[in-house]
């Protein structure tokens, strides 16, 4: 976060503040001339502004910050429900429900959670991620081997 941005905007509430106190005391003294007036007010409306665009500028930083620690928590919860069989990710729900199998790959390396989709086949089980292509394994479920059929390499956790 821009502390440079919330600095420079409590110095123009603070030189605001300053400028009424100023002011008021020249009004109660009668020391200030009616030409000066206007002068003031556009000095105090410049404070102000400034102020404001501080605020503006600092608001939208800590929204963002804010979501980016939204993802991270998000993340965080995902990663703790997450269990890897060997050959694909399921999730664990808190109501006890199972979710999967994902994609070995898309999570470890995207922290995305793309569901693998079967693909019809007698001799081994195959499946498919839409972003890394297709993976077979044996029908006895052992781990490997573990084919990428785009001959690109998957990421084993
Ligand atoms: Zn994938």
């Amino acid at each position: 976060m821009d502390f440079g941005v919330l600095s420079g905007g409590l110095g123009s509430i603070k030189a605001a503040t300053e400028l009424v106190s100023m002011f008021r005391d020249s009004l109660k003294a009668g020391t200030i001339k009616p030409d000066e007036i206007a002068g003031r007010f556009a000095d105090l409306y410049d404070y102000l502004l400034n102020a404001k665009d501080a605020l503006i500028q600092s608001r939208d930083e800590i929204q963002a910050l804010k979501a980016q620690l939204d993802d991270r928590q998000k993340t965080d919860i995902i990663e703790s429900q997450l269990e890897f069989d060997g050959i694909a990710y399921r999730r664990n729900h808190p109501d006890g429900t199972k979710t999967g199998p994902y994609c070995p790959s898309c999570w470890p390396l995207d922290r995305k959670l793309l569901p693998l989709s079967k693909l019809p086949g007698d001799m081994v089980d195959q499946y498919k991620c839409s972003s890394h292509g297709s993976f077979i394994y044996e029908k006895t479920n052992k781990p490997s081997p573990f084919i990428n059929t785009r001959g690109r390499s998957y990421y084993k956790p």
